[in-house]
């Protein structure tokens, strides 16, 4: 058998923030009164009771002395005979019993018709009715309002906190039936609402549901209510004195649930003595993991009296334990506060007011939607969503321990600053959104706002930042004031790290004939520039082409991406030499098979020489026509011969592969085969004949190629 316990169940931060403040005057009075029983629990009424904590319903009855008022609240009239007769007032009423009190107050003085659904005797209900200081229509239930006499045409209509929501839509439905505008406003409790969904979700999953508190207690009794309304056997149960063995006899897994009235002490001593007696195990429901089961045999357990007859069955017990234990548990719950304190709780309540978080104090804390974050934000629930922790600041607590104003802002800020800090000592990067282009830089969200100068944006000056707005940037942080909160940020001394690294992680891994691939990204008269990923080599123009090269733009562009062969590394100076023509072919290795000697080819005059041109054949073949070989004549200087640019044939005399020279003649071609032409004003590259061709095939196609 398992046991699974709801979760949120027990004392709701109204409740707690009620008993903690009767602590607070316990200790700081020694002795006080409360008006009515602070909670619906006898036990803890009987602890408080021993304290010092004695409960009064006439403020004739005693000596004016310290008075707490009850989470449910009291109307201004009995606060104001209160303090005129002498009592000092603790004011526990719960902040969301202050907000319907206040609303019913508002409307009420601005002539509304109001409705309020809830239970007339309760009185939470009784202390709004004061507040509002004129007759309001209360209703429970739908069918009160079918009964209801004439109702006015449009009505504000509020709740008791602990209302359920479906009731309260369900008068809302009948009023509208009957014909009536009604503007309905949320004052239902969160706390109430919550435990209820729990204990409901739970009801479906298990055999049998034990509800622990009081029957007193308007929000115990719904608990009930809801679980009965899934089908499940219900019990309540004050203490685990009332447990009935013959509820769980057959069950497999029991849930638990616990009115906001009821202390974590009797809950845990209800699912102890289930674990003790008959062999149950237990498990917080989504929140913890099983408790070890006590697998001790079962004793029958006395006779024990109905739970829902012995709602005072209790209260004579208060055992001197339970005393003990009680007062521990607040004061563990106990908690002070001072402006400027930072402190964690739990998000209650999100709306377009603000958000209530539960710090463990008397009394919810509210974070004004101008204290939620620095960072720009539509809705509240972008920020922080119900149940989750947050860090926040104390702005504001009052005497009496109200009013708790508190700022999320503020503590993120703290956090961020310390956070800033440890980057900066550590030298570790940020992370932040660009926000804006403002004079001279960026300004980054980093948790504060950060400037970055147009200087530390990027590896080179960029005139125009604004592409950057958007976008999540890693930074240095390289200077920080602290009585100014400023922080300057660097994204280049990011970059920079990042391209030392992989420099050096190229360097590891180069070696001299490797092939690389990389990206042109510069070209000088004496080469191209090439980027491998982490550091840029040189190809020198002479490793550009087999070919003679005037400029390294006839063979590269900027950003052209290239294979490149590791030709020479100097690790010392940090040089890397590339050569581009050695992953191409080379056209020396099949010269004899393209150009064998004796045959005739088509070439272009490339360069004169007072000793002779040279005539290019093909890319990376270039041959000398000697100045004795121009023409069969005496020929005083090349340029009577030959002009730069100019096409002609020349025949293959010599070749010397070792030192890549050709020697070709013009003087022995046939004069007919000379072509006629212009110079060119272009040196194109002329091929041997049809690319792939041999000179054979070449002469036996167009006999331009002709054996000697
Ligand atoms: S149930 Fe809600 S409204 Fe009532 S005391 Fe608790 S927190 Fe406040």
């Amino acid at each position: 058998v398992k046991i699974i316990r709801a979760d949120p169940s027990g004392f709701c931060p109204g409740v707690k923030g009620a008993l903690n403040l009767a602590c607070q005057a316990l200790q700081e009075e020694g002795r006080v009164y409360t008006w009515g029983p602070l909670v619906h629990n006898e036990k803890v009424v009987a602890t408080l009771e021993q304290a010092g904590a004695h409960i009064i319903n006439d403020l004739t009855e005693v000596t004016p002395g310290a008075l707490v008022i009850r989470a449910h609240g009291v109307g201004p009239q009995r606060l104001e005979e209160a303090v005129a007769r002498g009592f000092k007032i603790y004011d526990g009423t719960c902040p969301r019993v202050k907000k319907v009190q206040e609303l019913a107050q508002r409307l009420a003085a601005t002539g509304e018709d109001v409705v309020l659904v809830g239970e007339r005797e309760h009185p939470e209900v009784q202390g709004i009715l004061d507040w509002a200081g004129k007759p309001l229509t209360v209703v429970a239930t739908p069918d009160e309002v079918e009964r209801l006499p004439a109702l006015p045409g449009r009505v504000a209509l509020l709740a008791q906190t602990t209302q359920t929501p479906e009731n309260v839509e369900a008068v809302a439905a009948a009023l509208r039936r009957r014909g009536v505008e009604v503007t309905l406003y949320d004052t239902l409790c969160f706390a109430t609402t919550e435990r209820q969904a729990a204990a409901r979700k739970l009801a479906r999953q298990v055999d049998v549901m034990i509800v622990v508190g009081s029957s007193q207690s308007a929000n115990t009794r719904r608990l009930v209510q809801v679980c009965r309304e899934e089908g499940v056997p219900t019990y309540l149960v004050g203490s685990a004195a009332e447990l009935k063995r013959e509820w769980l006899v057959g069950k497999e897994i029991v849930g638990v649930t616990a009115g906001a009235s009821a202390p974590e002490e009797i809950i845990e001593e209800v699912c102890g003595r289930m674990s003790e007696e008959y062999r149950v195990e237990e498990k917080m429901a989504e929140r913890t993991g099983p408790v070890t089961p006590d697998a001790a045999a079962a004793p029958e357990p006395a006779s024990l009296p109905e739970a829902e007859k012995n709602d005072q069955a209790s209260s004579a017990e208060a055992p001197t334990k339970s005393t003990e234990s009680v007062e521990d548990l607040y004061a563990k719950s106990f908690l002070t506060l001072h402006e400027g304190q930072v402190v964690t709780g739990k998000v209650v309540r999100v709306d377009s007011d603000g958000v209530l978080v539960d710090v463990g104090y008397k009394s919810e804390g509210v974070i004004p939607l101008a204290e939620l974050s620095n960072k720009p934000f539509v809705s509240p629930d972008e920020v922080v969503q119900v149940g989750q922790e947050v860090k926040v600041t104390v702005l504001k607590v009052d005497a009496e321990g109200n009013n708790l104003v508190l700022s999320k802002r503020r503590a993120d800020q703290e956090e961020t600053w310390q956070e800033l800090k440890r980057h900066y000592e550590e030298g570790s990067p940020v992370e932040g959104q660009v926000l804006e282009v403002v004079k001279g830089g960026l300004i980054v969200f980093v948790g504060l706002r950060a400037f970055m100068p147009a200087s530390q944006v990027g590896l080179r000056y960029e005139a125009d930042l604004s592409p950057y707005v958007g976008q999540t940037l890693k930074a240095k942080i390289i200077e920080i004031e602290p009585q100014r909160r400023r922080v300057i940020l660097s994204h280049r001394a990011v970059l920079e790290e990042e391209k030392a690294a992989k420099r050096e992680a190229l360097w590891a891994e180069l070696e001299e004939g490797q092939v690389r691939h990389g990206r042109v990204t510069k070209l000088t008269d004496f080469g191209a520039f090439v980027d491998l990923g982490g550091a840029e080599g040189l190809i020198h123009i002479s490793e550009l082409s087999w070919s003679r090269v005037r400029h390294p733009s006839e063979v590269v562009h900027e950003g052209d991406e290239v294979d490149v062969k590791v030709l020479r590394l100097d690790r010392e100076r940090g040089r890397i030499s590339l050569g581009l023509k050695q992953v191409r072919p080379d056209p020396w290795t099949e010269i004899r098979q393209n150009f064998p000697v004796g045959t005739i080819h088509e070439g272009v005059v490339t360069n004169i020489l007072n000793f002779g041109a040279f005539v290019k054949l093909a890319d990376g073949i270039e041959g000398l026509v000697h100045i004795s070989q121009l023409a069969p004549r005496h020929v005083g200087h090349p340029s009577e011969v030959v002009q730069i640019g100019q096409r002609v044939k020349v025949k293959v005399l010599d070749i010397n592969e070792d030192e890549r020279r050709i020697s070709l003649s013009i003087k022995q071609v046939p004069p007919e085969l000379q072509p006629v032409t212009q110079p060119q004003e272009e040196v194109a590259s002329p091929a041997p004949g049809p690319e792939g061709a041999s000179p054979a095939e070449t002469a036996g196609e167009n006999g331009d190629a002709t054996q000697a």
